[in-house]
């Protein structure tokens, strides 16, 4: 019979590469802890339209990216393209937003159908932070300083680039949009647009702008810029924020074109990006976006955050070589056992040594087999140190004594009493 395959664009991450999974998560999940976040976990299947009211109908994710279905009930559902959106609808149903601060973060996959290609997948990850109830821009830069410590502490800082940008408010972004739609309508003509952007240009021109044809960036030299259609107040905040990120030691560059392809934002945006992974250049896009709690039907609510994308983070760490060595040692010791009746005593002192280093991984040799074959499978399995007990004889007692040996070295195994191995283990590793 023909074997099924996975669906196109959605990954299975196999042991190898769960390594360097977990060290990212546990690195990130560290970090957002030192900052007092909290994680929130929301479901992978929403209303249909809490998408819609939330990035906006026309947008790429609405318009082309979405999974959506009718469900046996008929009703409309979809996977989450992102994880605001989500995020908001469980922080405000279950009251969390009400004149409270909050500060949140999620992990989790994500669903957009478009074209697979390297760092670009129909399921991929996320790791998000959502603030609320702070008016920025300290929380803003508090948050772009979590996006900060991560590149840090994963030694990738020299890689990635913060630009920014403050697109200002709702009011604003109309008056803009009436001002770009004139402009391109003037210039159509030399628009390589096919009909979809064409309808787009009308209804949501800043769309235009989000482009990634060349052809329509070269045309869009002249266009008016959105900051200057910007209120005062989001300059203000604007300038804030700049002087708050250069105390804090994150440097930026400014973006005027920089306007995030979901309708949610205000004020403050931002984009971490690499020359590091081709075409696939955003690592973490984030900003403001304080009228989205409202929008869902809650009460008026300040906030900001981010999402990372797990997958280029990874691809990033793998191909510059930053996951450290230990990250991708899962197995530290090697029980192996033979001869007869010794299994016993075998699995007690893998147990023994678990509980005297709780760090280590331990395997246990399960499955018989001749002392050569067993060690092979020491090799093969990474770890740096074999411990033997090994039965000579048909004698039935137990043993007294079983073999240590270093398996990245050619030390001849050495002889302790069972009951001292555990400690000599540790002993044997730090050296
Ligand atoms: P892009 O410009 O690459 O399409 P985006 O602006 O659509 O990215 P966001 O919606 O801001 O992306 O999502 C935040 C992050 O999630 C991105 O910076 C990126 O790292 C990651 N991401 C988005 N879409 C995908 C995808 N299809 N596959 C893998 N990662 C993705
Ligand atoms: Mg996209």
């Amino acid at each position: 019979m023909e074997k099924l395959q996975a669906i196109r664009g959605m990954n299975d991450i196999l042991p190898e590469n769960s390594l360097s999974w977990q060290y990212l998560e546990s690195t990130f999940q560290r970090i957002v802890k030192r900052f007092g976040y909290q994680e929130i976990r929301f479901p992978i299947l929403e209303h249909t339209q809490l998408f819609k009211r939330s990035i906006g109908e026309v947008t790429d994710i609405v318009e082309k990216e979405m999974y959506s279905f009718d469900d046996r009930n008929g009703n409309s559902l979809s996977l989450r393209p992102e994880g605001t959106a989500g995020c908001v609808r469980a922080a405000d149903q279950h009251g969390l937003l009400y004149n409270r601060q909050q500060r949140l973060w999620y992990q989790g996959p994500m669903f957009r159908h478009e074209r697979p290609q390297k760092g670009r997948y129909r399921q991929f990850h996320q790791f998000g932070v959502e603030a609320f109830g702070m008016s920025g821009p300290d929380i803003d830069v508090e948050v772009l300083q979590v996006a900060a410590m991560l590149w840090q502490e994963l030694d990738l800082e020299e890689f990635l680039v913060l630009e920014i940008n403050n697109i200002g408010s709702a009011a604003d972004r109309k008056e803009y949009s009436k001002a770009l739609r004139e402009y391109l309508q003037s210039i159509e003509g030399q628009l390589p647009l096919d009909d979809d952007a064409r309808t787009r240009m009308h209804v949501n021109p800043m769309r235009v702008l989000d482009s990634k044809h060349p052809g329509v960036q070269a045309a869009l030299g002249d266009a008016p810029v959105l900051y200057n259609f910007v209120n005062d107040d989001s300059k203000d905040q604007y300038e804030e924020l700049k002087m708050l990120l250069t105390a804090s030691n994150i440097d930026y560059v400014e973006n005027p074109k920089l306007v995030r392809g979901l309708d949610y934002y205000n004020n403050c945006v931002y984009e971490w990006t690499t020359d590091t992974l081709g075409a696939q250049s955003a690592v973490c896009g984030g900003g403001r976006y304080d009228g989205l709690v409202e929008q869902l039907g809650g009460r008026q609510t300040l906030a900001c955050g981010f999402a990372i994308g797990i997958e280029r983070l990874v691809l990033m760490l793998d191909t510059l070589h930053k996951i450290p060595e230990e990250a991708l040692k899962p197995i530290d010791v090697y029980v192996a056992c033979v001869g007869e009746n010794v299994t016993e005593q075998a699995l007690a002192l893998a147990q023994a040594i678990r509980e005297e280093q709780p760090d280590l991984g331990v395997i246990s040799h399960c499955g018989s087999g001749k002392f050569n074959s067993q060690l092979k499978r020491a090799f093969s399995s990474g770890a740096k140190v074999a411990v033997i007990l090994e039965r000579e004889g048909d004698c039935n007692a137990p043993l007294q004594t079983g073999k240590i040996r270093r398996l990245d070295d050619s030390i001849e195994a050495q002889t302790y009493e069972i009951a001292a191995i555990p400690k000599k283990v540790a002993e044997v590793l730090l050296n």
